[in-house]
């Protein structure tokens, strides 16, 4: 796999490989983007590129005895900080300045990855400057955050920062096609997960058929009849963890709706194996009702973080999508 094994980073990819190449690879890194992007994968990537027994081209080859080490996590040189409860603390920072300047045991760099960097204390941090300002020649730091605004300024100015950008949908649903996704689920979550392979990895492990099951049942009543709003705020709250999902995954079916009413064109839905059923209930609906109701889901769901009890709002935005449908 080796660096082609990175999801839509060719950018920050073809940097790092020439960088190996060619023997330049800056000795302070800072990846920073979006969670589940691929940062940590590419930092793990390089740390087998600089490693590797085999090495063609800049990249690894992931078979030697070195690569095995460093995906098994058991490689001498390659250390991986991460933080200890919510931070990264002074001391596991002392450990890194003790061990950096020592030379590698096996391998061919000293390698350190400092997972969720934003999360070092003050001191932690001042603590890292001096390594940063003079790393020894086989040392490579690589700080992951995501952002650099994120880190002091003066661990800023040491680092060279490479950006990751958010994964293009379509990259991500055929990643997860790969994967053994279904059509249809994959193109859904590839949308839910926001350019974020990571997080579409991780939605796909959640319990979503009752989950779809349920956005369904939203819009299935015919007009004039009550939505049943507690029976549904039951459903929906006996797996309190995947509420969010639910109204994501809800917003996702007004946005179909709209998008159903306007336009022929299948291949522009995100539930496209549910056509027929969102053309059903999008005939009978204005387009401005439904605007008004991917608003109100769009209100519950930005809510929902900041203060508001789940199954109160859950209910109001119920009743609201039924008075919606009857006006
Ligand atoms: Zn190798």
């Amino acid at each position: 796999m080796g660096f082609a094994g990175i999801l839509g980073q060719e950018r920050a990819v073809s940097l790092l490989k020439r960088a190996i190449e060619i023997d330049r690879l800056p000795h302070a890194l800072l990846f920073t983007g979006p969670k589940g992007v691929g940062r940590f994968l590419t930092a793990i990537t390089v740390a087998k590129a600089l490693n590797c027994l085999n090495r063609v081209n800049g990249d690894c080859c992931d078979r030697c005895p070195a690569c095995g080490k460093i995906a098994k996590s058991i490689h001498p040189d390659v250390h991986l900080v991460t933080p200890e409860g919510a931070t990264v603390k002074i001391d596991q920072i002392r450990t890194l300045t003790r061990e950096a300047p020592l030379t590698p045991y096996e391998g061919r760099g000293k390698v350190f990855i400092l997972d969720q960097a934003e999360t070092m204390t003050e001191q932690a941090q001042n603590a890292l400057l001096k390594t940063l300002e003079e790393p020894p020649r086989a040392t490579f730091l690589i700080l992951i955050a995501p952002e650099a605004s994120a880190l002091l300024p003066p661990i800023v100015s040491r680092c060279s920062q490479i950006r990751f950008a958010p994964v293009p949908e379509g990259a991500v649903a055929t990643r997860l096609r790969e994967q053994g996704c279904e059509e249809g689920e994959a193109t859904l979550l590839a949308s839910l997960a926001g350019g974020s392979l990571g997080r579409a990895q991780e939605l796909r492990k959640s319990p979503l058929s009752e989950v779809w099951d349920l956005v369904g049942q939203v819009f299935a009543f015919p007009p004039g009849r009550t939505v049943p709003v507690l029976e549904l705020t039951e459903q929906v709250l006996r797996q309190k963890e995947t509420v969010p999902l639910f109204l994501e995954a809800l917003l996702v079916w007004c946005r179909d709706l709209m998008v159903s009413k306007v336009t022929r064109h299948r291949e522009l839905l995100v539930y496209r194996n549910r056509e027929a059923v969102l053309r059903g209930q999008s005939e009978g609906l204005a387009l401005r009702q439904l605007l008004a109701m991917y608003r109100t889901v769009k209100q519950t769901l930005d809510g929902l973080g900041r203060y508001a009890n789940p199954r109160l709002s859950l209910e109001v935005m119920f009743l609201t999508l039924r008075d919606l449908q009857a006006a």
